[in-house]
């Protein structure tokens, strides 16, 4: 369904344009564009200005039920009886796809999610890269031969794919979330009906292009669009094997506690309030760069963002001095502006809770040292969600903004004396999904990170990710690891064959 072009769209090259007039609108499913089964549609946003961008089709259980028979249909069908070799081709091919389409691909993603173009090319090209090693793996998912104690007897295990997929993506990195959830399922031999948030569609839209460009047989992936009902129903389908959702923590709940019912394998990647240490022999200057990318990068819209920045008393007047710098500095603007570095928030929902833990944090009695407000000028609408870079220090560990998930650029920072300290007050929280620590002395950094209950600590940098590193949550934060060969195991079924010959 074409659309009116908003003020930002006029900024697009013709791909971009080109694909926005043919693709939303209607669900991928078995190799064919449908139309939703009741009519309905929704609008996708364009975060840096408040106007539609494209009609987009709303999925409901008609949907779900063909995407998850065209599934069925290809995991029983041609999707099985593609060899491990062919899967490897058809993963690079996709690879190969994205790469080519990368600059078309980074701008629909800066578009309907409000980030940095630059920013949006670095998610695309971390999807190349995570699909490239997934590519290499069919041909090594390897069972054992097992050295039984009962004579005449020959026993083996087979790894075999665990069958028809639901997968449940998030809105802060679209595609490469997608592209996480995609590889371990094209690697095993599962096949998928995966569903892109509300918020932002566009790109696994043009994903399932790619798809079938790449050769991937019709039915193998499937992309239905729709809000949380949709993925409610996904969830809720008899039909599915196992549930993949990266998300908010109280949705995650709700799914883990469906799947759990109904014995539905399920990974969880949930919310995150990570603790980033700032030891007292710390490289300063690293450490201060780093700890504000940790946070603000993706204006703060990402589950492991360093929110929770613990200072040694020795070090805060001047930890808090550099940060607010970088603060006033960053540049706030439109995503589809080359020069920005901080785009706005997703949502107008977004916008208002971050606006409100602002407030919270002012409240409760923080120092609130730079920005709190939505910024003016520079190119900025005023109908887009954009929020200043917010820096609070002289934050106690029971404020709502040091215990809460805020999921948007306000970096709260606390001051502590000694390490012991530190990992309890760290350690103090439901969720558990990274930690940083910065320092210059490797008996502290190595304590620590066994001490921090997460499952990724960051000594000296944050965030450094690779597609072997397995990524996932203790505790609230999530089950399951995404990445790296750990990832396969989710999607796989442990077959024991015994033999008395
Ligand atoms: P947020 O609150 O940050 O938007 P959500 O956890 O609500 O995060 O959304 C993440 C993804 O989960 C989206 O694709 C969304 O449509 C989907 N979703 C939301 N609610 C449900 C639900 N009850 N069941 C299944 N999926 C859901
Ligand atoms: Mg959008």
């Amino acid at each position: 369904m074409p659309m009116e072009a908003t003020s930002t769209t006029d900024a697009l090259s013709g791909p971009a344009r080109e694909f926005l007039g043919r693709a939303p609108g209607r669900h991928f499913i078995g190799g064919e564009w449908l139309e939703p089964a009741g009519g309905a549609t929704f609008q996708t946003i364009d975060p840096a200005t408040g106007a539609p961008i494209a009609d987009v089709a709303q999925g409901g259980p008609a949907d779900i039920d063909r995407a998850v028979a065209a599934a069925r249909e290809a995991f029983e069908g041609a999707w099985a009886k593609t060899s491990p070799s062919k899967r490897t081709g058809m993963i690079w091919a996709l690879a190969e796809a994205i790469k080519a389409n990368l600059p078309e691909l980074a701008e629909l993603e800066s578009l309907d999610n409000g980030k940095p173009v630059t920013y949006a090319k670095g998610d695309m090209a971390a999807a190349v890269n995570h699909l490239r090693y997934f590519a290499g793996w069919p041909t090594k998912i390897e069972g054992e031969t097992l050295p039984v104690s009962f004579p005449d007897a020959h026993v083996y295990t087979r790894k075999e794919p665990v069958g028809v997929c639901g997968q449940i993506i998030p809105w802060n990195y679209p595609l490469l979330m997608a592209i996480w959830k995609l590889a371990p399922v094209l690697a095993t031999g599962c096949t998928t009906v995966l569903k892109p948030a509300e918020q932002t569609p566009l790109t696994a839209l043009r994903l399932a292009e790619l798809i079938a460009d790449a050769g991937i047989p019709a039915g193998t992936v499937n992309v239905v669009t729709g809000d949380g009902s949709t993925g409610a129903a996904i969830v809720d389908h008899p039909g599915i094997d196992k549930i993949a959702f990266t998300g908010s923590t109280v949705v995650g709940r709700e799914i883990g506690a469906k799947c759990g019912q109904q014995l539905k394998r399920v990974t969880l990647e949930l919310g995150g309030k990570s603790p980033n240490i700032i030891l007292p022999d710390a490289d300063l200057d690293r450490a201060i760069k780093g700890s504000f990318a940790a946070l603000y990068e993706n204006t703060g819209q990402v589950c492991s963002a360093g929110s929770r920045l613990f200072v040694h008393s020795s070090l805060h007047d001047r930890v808090i001095e550099g940060l607010a710098e970088f603060a006033v500095q960053a540049k706030v603007g439109p995503g589809l502006s080359e020069d920005t570095e901080l785009g706005p928030l997703v949502s107008a929902e977004q916008h208002e809770r971050v606006l409100g833990y602002i407030d919270s944090g002012t409240s409760e009695g923080a120092e609130l040292v730079t920005g709190g407000g939505v910024p003016a000028g520079n190119g900025i609408s005023e109908g887009g969600y954009f929020v200043e870079p917010t820096l609070f220090s002289g934050v106690s560990d029971e404020m709502k903004v040091a215990r809460e998930e805020i999921f948007g650029p306000v970096l709260v920072a606390l001051s502590f004396d000694e390490l012991d300290e530190v990992a309890a007050r760290a350690n103090d929280t439901d969720y558990g999904l990274a930690a940083g620590v910065w320092t210059r002395d490797i008996s502290s950094a190595h304590r620590l990170a066994a001490m921090i209950r997460a499952g990724n600590v960051y000594i000296n940098n944050w965030g450094m990710g690779d597609p072997s590193a397995p990524f996932g949550g203790y505790k609230a934060s999530g089950v399951g690891r995404e990445k790296g060969h750990a990832n396969l195991d989710a999607y796989l079924e442990v077959k024991t064959v015994t033999t008395r010959l």
